[in-house]
């Protein structure tokens, strides 16, 4: 979206926002994002874009906004590298003055800051899959030889007897 206010290049996450504090009920805003990586705490992200909608309120700011980014992630099928999507929307009062405020997390500093970062860490951890899969149809490695099986076929039989299916049938009574 153009005509998004300019972010602080050392610091994106957390926005300046004094300017906004001394206007009236209703006044907005919006900040663009496109940085090509950025850390989130513990969080690496690449590709991460996206805008957010200020909005002054009686309380403090009105935050809304949607956000993309890429998490390099290891799948568990294959276990190869590849680039996770993920997708966070942030919708959230950050209270101001900060003493109102009943999480500390959501209020915009005395010196007019309003940090992004917790929040979007709490987003970006909700937006990872449970299962870390490169495709939905990854065939993963293969249990016999290891071989990855995304990349060629094995040249050995496909269904081979599990060894241990072998040691129970030594167990069972001769026929
Ligand atoms: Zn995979
Ligand atoms: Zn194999």
């Amino acid at each position: 979206m153009p005509g998004g206010v300019q972010l602080n290049t050392h610091d994106p996450l957390r926005l300046n926002v004094g300017f906004m504090l001394h206007e009236s009920v209703g006044f907005s805003r919006n900040f663009d994002f496109d940085l090509p990586e950025v850390a989130i705490e513990d969080i690496q992200l690449a590709a991460f874009s996206g805008n957010a909608s200020l909005t002054r309120t009686a309380q403090g700011l009105y935050a809304q906004g949607e956000f993309t980014a890429i998490s390099p992630s290891q799948c568990v099928r294959c276990l190869g590298e590849y680039d996770q999507q993920l997708a966070a929307e942030l919708s959230e009062l950050f209270a101001y003055p900060p003493a109102s405020a009943s999480d500390p997390q959501l209020a915009v500093s005395v010196t007019g800051i309003l940090d992004l970062i917790p929040i979007l860490r709490d987003c970006f951890l909700l937006a990872v899959p449970l299962q870390l899969l490169c495709n939905p149809d990854c065939k993963a490695l293969c249990a016999i030889c290891g071989n990855d099986r995304n990349q060629a076929a094995c040249d050995h039989p496909e269904a081979e007897v599990d060894p241990r299916f072998e040691v129970l049938k030594s167990l069972l009574p001769k026929q």
